[in-house]
């Protein structure tokens, strides 16, 4: 069934991707730059026709050559996700793709943005996620357990359960869980006899406590991998779920802007999907960082024609390294960090993820209340402190929504909405949504790699 939807979706194009993806993975980094920069010049040559955000931007309005192509991307200013959400019809190619996906998405600094991408675009992003899990032993079309959100209307569960059920894929929320949440999970997946896991670090970290301390055999499973995505993985949790699943754990790296961006190979290293994005990693100076010295990710999205995205800023931070020993020519990157979420726990032991409150406070805005940044501290086990930038006129509607939602959800719990003129950075320069001072100890320290 899984080729037939594809092609219905208009994605039809991963398999022959996949097989371009294969017979080039093993060229030298030279080579694979060679292509690059042809679809750079391309990509920035269509952006800056098609798309007037660009065209009323760029200087330099000349045609981009190939053997300059990477040059001139390092002259162009940077999109961030402000850009995103205030400029988007701006940004979208005139004429563009017809078949589009749209995709919100929370992103861990708070502020949702939506992006739209072209169903080619989504078969290249698709490809090179599965030439990524094929590192690891997964087929293409193999069949998953996801630990991951699952929206709230009833309309678009349904949507989702039955994309899911076409793409062989079962679905576990991440969002909120208990013991017994957890127990069903366990028995659906000795039913659905999974292939492989795909899911948020800490979720994963979670389904791996609970089957290790009830005793479970979670080898029995017999996964051909583990995927973790979206969080930093700290070895203790890659060990823990090694362990108790006797199988891989592979680090993907990737945003809901762009998609897959980086997949561990055998190796154990993170392998840059150079044939979609360029990603530069920059020192405070804008400088390209050397291997071994940190900077920031920028990265340039190489086949979205619906809403191209040159030099995104993406918040997060890597190290970049040298060349790997599997022989894959794609470029390395040695860390990255920046991607962390904590739980909510509320009185009683039940965990909520993260993006549910990202989900929560979405869902208000699309109702119209005029939220900006935020940020939810969980300061002791029976208290929660949520900080909101929002107009003076507005507070006293969002805290009774607010107030409302989470009272039923978390019962017990004191909840305190304030209205805050801004939210301030980790020193790392990232904004965290959620924390969980009580569960850190009181721990001040961001990076969790
Ligand atoms: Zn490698």
């Amino acid at each position: 069934m899984y080729p037939g939807v594809v092609r219905i979706r208009g994605e039809g194009a991963v398999f022959a991707r996949l097989r371009e993806l294969r017979a080039i993975e093993r060229l030298p980094t030279e080579d694979l730059l060679r292509r690059q920069r042809a679809q750079l010049a391309s990509m920035l040559n269509y952006a800056r026709e098609r798309s007037p955000y660009y065209g009323a931007r760029w200087s330099d309005r000349s045609q981009v050559l190939a053997d300059a192509a990477h040059e001139r991307l390092a002259e162009l200013p940077f999109l961030t996700k402000r850009d995103l959400q205030e400029f988007r019809e701006e940004l979208l190619a005139r004429p563009g793709p017809k078949r589009v996906t749209r995709k919100t998405t929370g992103g861990s600094t708070g502020e949702p943005v939506t992006v739209v991408k072209d169903r080619r675009a989504t078969a290249y992003e698709m490809a090179a996620s599965w030439l990524g899990y094929g590192w690891h032993g997964v087929q293409i079309g193999d069949r998953a357990a996801r630990f991951w959100g699952s929206p709230y209307t009833l309309k678009r569960r349904l949507r989702f359960a039955a994309a899911d059920f076409a793409m062989h894929r079962i679905r576990f929320s991440a969002f909120a869980f208990d013991e017994g949440d957890l127990e069903h999970y366990w028995r659906a997946c000795k039913r659905f006899r999974p292939d492989y896991f795909y899911g948020y670090v800490s979720m994963l970290e979670a389904f791996a406590a609970f089957v290790k301390s009830s005793g479970y055999d979670g080898a029995a499973l017999r996964l051909k991998s583990v995927v973790t995505t979206s969080e930093v993985l700290a070895p203790s949790q890659r060990s823990l779920i090694q362990s108790t699943f006797g199988t891989r754990v592979q680090d993907e790296y990737g945003c809901g802007e762009v998609g897959a961006i980086a997949y561990e190979c055998e190796e154990g290293r993170l392998h840059v999907m150079s044939e979609n994005v360029v990603v530069e990693i920059l020192t405070p100076t804008g400088e390209p960082a050397q291997p071994g010295e940190p900077g920031e990710i920028v990265v340039t999205d190489l086949g979205n024609r619906a809403m191209p995205l040159v030099r995104y800023r993406l918040g997060d931070f890597a190290v970049p390294g040298l060349p790997c020993r599997c022989g894959r020519g794609f470029p390395v990157l040695e860390r990255i960090w920046g991607r962390a979420y904590d739980f909510v726990e509320a009185p009683g032991g039940r965990r909520y993820h993260g993006e549910y409150f990202m989900y929560l406070i979405e869902e208000l805005r699309a109702a119209g209340r005029p939220i900006g940044q935020f940020q939810i501290v969980q300061e002791s086990a029976g208290s929660l402190a949520i900080a909101i930038v929002m107009p003076e006129s507005a507070r006293s509607e969002v805290q009774a929504d607010i107030l409302s939602r989470l009272g039923r959800t978390l019962p017990g719990m004191e909840i305190t909405v304030s209205r805050v003129a801004g939210i301030s950075r980790e020193s790392s320069g990232k904004m965290r949504v959620i924390r969980n001072r009580w569960l850190e100890g009181g721990d001040d320290n961001d990076d969790r790699s």
